[in-house]
């Protein structure tokens, strides 16, 4: 690829934004060409094959702390790559639309009875193709256009499908939003229990996209008994941690669990629904032919892969890792003087508020990616500025935990982001870029599952 017209810049090369700020030395060590594993790809088209080998350059060289990301073994990307992509085949193992199923059905079946053996449940469907349609799914099986429906409200950490106006599940449904305490950033459960009386919805989500604490689906499947609502435990953060005994289970407390299956869980861009036998119907209809067509059977199979993977001793280690990571680190960053929303992490998410930083959320996110640090900018409760510029940054710990850091690497990733944020504040690009060195090397050290070695 060297030389080619459509090779891309190196993943820490200045982008067009800070160009005009020191660019790094061309001899520096890193300027190797990716090494690419994709040798048809690069023949038939460079420019593509370019894009994706630097894509990961930068996966290899950054620190990724965006918590809803991972890294995805080998033998995952391998499975999500074969000629299962080839084969149509509408409906469920042994009931087809299409004939030449006789790999298919196995390949699906083996997806769902490692589902429910992993999680605890009787009913598996790994067809949904990511976390939204299958939400959207527990719709269709579950209410009717114009129903009430009750999630915790997006700039609180809720998930836009639970909802909230934007999403067609707030525009087709009416919803209604639970928050968190502003003193605590707790679920206040009295409140929460006031509006499911008072509402009445059909369905109440419990899960999020930026919850740095545990989720009491006990508590919430007591309120959902009261008003009669169908429980939704949205899991599509913490299923890794669920899966390996880091974090409570929504079984048997929630009606349906729907999840994600490439964050905590490590396996391809996918999802699940998980529910007990008397809902398995009505769930597979509301996927197929309800909203889906065909599935993607080899992402199916690079979920089975994923859930064998997460069956095994070292994923446990791995969920308690990701956990005693983002502990470490909520420590390291309050001992900074950051300001934690909840005041820490049971999780694997971190969400800071850099109100008292006196730096916005976005302009620390732009600067700590400038730095190698890769983050997102992000709402927190009662933040009094907008969405598209908040107040806050969220982040993680499976991505790095993947890779082999440890609680010890957790002062050193702490420091990153206190010198990152202060740079961002003082416009000081040097320091950024003396930052992205630092994280470039350390990162080279703990090569990260699924991508080429250099
Ligand atoms: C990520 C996420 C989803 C949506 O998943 P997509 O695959 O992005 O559609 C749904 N719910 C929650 C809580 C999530 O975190």
């Amino acid at each position: 690829m060297r030389g080619n017209a459509f090779e891309v810049p190196p993943a820490w090369a200045p982008r067009d934004h800070d160009r005009t700020h020191s660019p790094l030395a061309p001899e520096d060590a890193m300027t190797q060409p990716p090494a690419h594993q994709h040798p048809a790809l690069a023949a038939a088209d460079p420019e593509l094959a370019a894009l994706v080998g630097a894509e990961e350059r930068l996966q290899a060289d950054t620190l990724r702390l965006i918590p809803s990301e991972n890294y995805v073994s080998a033998a995952v990307l391998e499975a999500s790559g074969t000629v299962l992509q080839n084969k149509y085949s509408e409906g469920y193992p042994g009931r087809r639309y299409y004939e030449g199923q006789q790999n298919i059905d196995q390949v699906e079946r083996l997806a769902a009875a490692r589902a429910k053996a992993l999680f605890g449940t009787d009913h598996a469907n790994v067809q949904p193709y990511s976390g939204s349609p299958a939400n959207l799914a527990v719709y269709l099986a579950f209410a009717e256009p114009g129903d009430t429906v009750m999630g915790m409200a997006l700039p609180m950490g809720g998930h836009l499908t639970h909802g909230w106006g934007v999403s067609a599940t707030g525009k087709w449904f009416r919803g209604v939003q639970y928050g968190v305490r502003e003193d605590t950033g707790l679920v206040d459960f009295d409140a929460v229990r006031e509006l499911a009386l008072k509402e009445r919805p059909k369905l109440i989500f419990c899960g999020g996209t930026a919850l740095p604490r545990t989720i009491d689906f006990a508590a919430f499947a007591e309120i959902a008994r009261e008003a009669g609502a169908v429980l939704v435990a949205d899991i599509a953060h913490i299923a890794g941690l669920i899966a390996g005994g880091a974090h409570p289970s929504p079984v048997p407390h929630a009606d349906v669990i729907s999840t994600t299956t490439h964050k905590t869980l490590r396996g391809p861009r996918g999802a699940m629904l998980l529910a007990r036998e008397e809902h398995a119907k009505a769930i597979d209809k509301a996927v197929f032919p309800g909203l889906q067509g065909g599935p993607h059977n080899q992402t199916t199979a690079a979920i089975a892969v994923a859930l064998h993977e997460a069956s095994q001793p070292s994923f446990r280690d791995y969920a308690h890792a990701v956990v005693a990571n983002a502990r470490a680190l909520a420590d390291a960053l309050l001992a900074r003087g950051f300001d934690l929303v909840s005041g820490g992490t049971d999780n694997h998410l971190i969400l800071m508020d850099l109100t008292p930083k006196d730096v916005p959320g976005k302009v620390a996110a732009k600067a700590l990616d400038r730095a190698g640090i890769v983050v997102n900018y992000n709402t927190v409760p009662y933040d009094p500025r907008k969405p598209f510029d908040p107040s806050g940054v969220r982040i993680g710990t499976p991505s790095l935990t993947s890779r082999g850091l440890g609680t010890a690497h957790m002062d050193t990733v702490a420091d990153w982001i206190d010198r990152g944020v202060r740079a961002a504040g003082a416009g000081d690009e040097d320091a950024l870029l003396k930052i992205r060195g630092e994280v470039a090397e350390l990162m080279a050290a703990f090569p990260a599952p699924g991508l080429p070695t250099a």
